[in-house]
């Protein structure tokens, strides 16, 4: 087997996966492009708030950035709002989307999402490749995302029927097992595949997932680099970073 001179790792993207049995995917980013339509739910919620307090500043890209991104949504809209001096009276968890609460208007957003992600989400191209050829070759899958909308976003992909293992935000919470860069909802899939995680492959587009991915046994890293940097993903400890997942075919 010929290595990559230009890395002094022996492991390299085509055989990163070799002798693994199972993949276990992130979603959003990876499977699908999903993480700019949670930033276009957050414009369309916010952008409407605000259509009825004019005496604001409006809402622009930076303020998902500044005060949104990677938050919980329900920190997302407190802190917003902060920014615009607005507080506005918590609501209860299962708030109304139609309250003007800081719950209220939190799982507004998520019918945003929910509704945007109905209408079809596309899926990568290369990852789709990937996906069947692992498949084609008999190894398991499962999809390990924190977000609480993964079966929605699998259904409107077109992925569902590939994935009976599905650990999202709402099996980890009632779990209770901490999120990324925790290791534990990658544990627990390759746990539910039946399989010890040393034998499962990790796929990750961000330094939390994999940061979770190194911190547990697992048989490698691969990190796929959707704008957080190669280098960054190497330093958080992916074991190679590619632009494509085709790449590893
Ligand atoms: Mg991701």
């Amino acid at each position: 087997m010929t290595e990559n001179t230009a890395t002094d790792h022996p492991v390299n993207s085509l055989t990163a996966w070799t002798g693994a049995s199972a993949i276990l995917f992130d979603l959003d980013g990876v499977l699908t492009p999903t993480a700019t339509v949670h930033e276009q739910a957050w414009q369309e919620l916010f952008e409407s708030y605000l259509s009825s307090r004019p005496e604001v500043t409006g809402y622009s890209e930076s303020d998902y950035f500044d005060h949104i991104d990677g938050k919980p949504r329900f920190d997302g809209v407190r802190d917003f709002l902060a920014s615009r001096g607005i507080v506005l009276p918590e609501g209860p968890t299962d708030d109304d989307p139609a309250n003007t609460t800081v719950q209220g208007l939190g799982n507004r957003k998520n019918r945003i999402f929910n509704d945007i992600v109905s209408t079809g989400v596309e899926p990568f191209e290369g990852s789709v490749r990937f996906l069947e050829a692992v498949l084609e070759r008999g190894l398991k899958v499962a999809v390990v995302s924190s977000s609480r909308n993964a079966p929605a976003v699998l259904e409107a992909a077109g992925l569902s029927h590939h994935f009976r293992v599905v650990v999202d935000g709402v099996v980890a919470a009632g779990e209770g097992l901490p999120g990324k860069p925790s290791p534990a909802t990658y544990q627990y899939a390759a746990q539910l595949l039946g399989l010890p995680s040393e034998e499962c492959v990790v796929v990750e587009d961000a330094v939390s997932g994999v940061q979770a991915g190194e911190a547990g046994s697992f048989h490698s890293v691969i990190g796929v680099d959707r704008g957080a940097g190669r280098q960054t993903l190497l330093d958080a400890g992916a074991t190679v970073v590619v632009n494509d997942l085709d790449e590893l075919l």
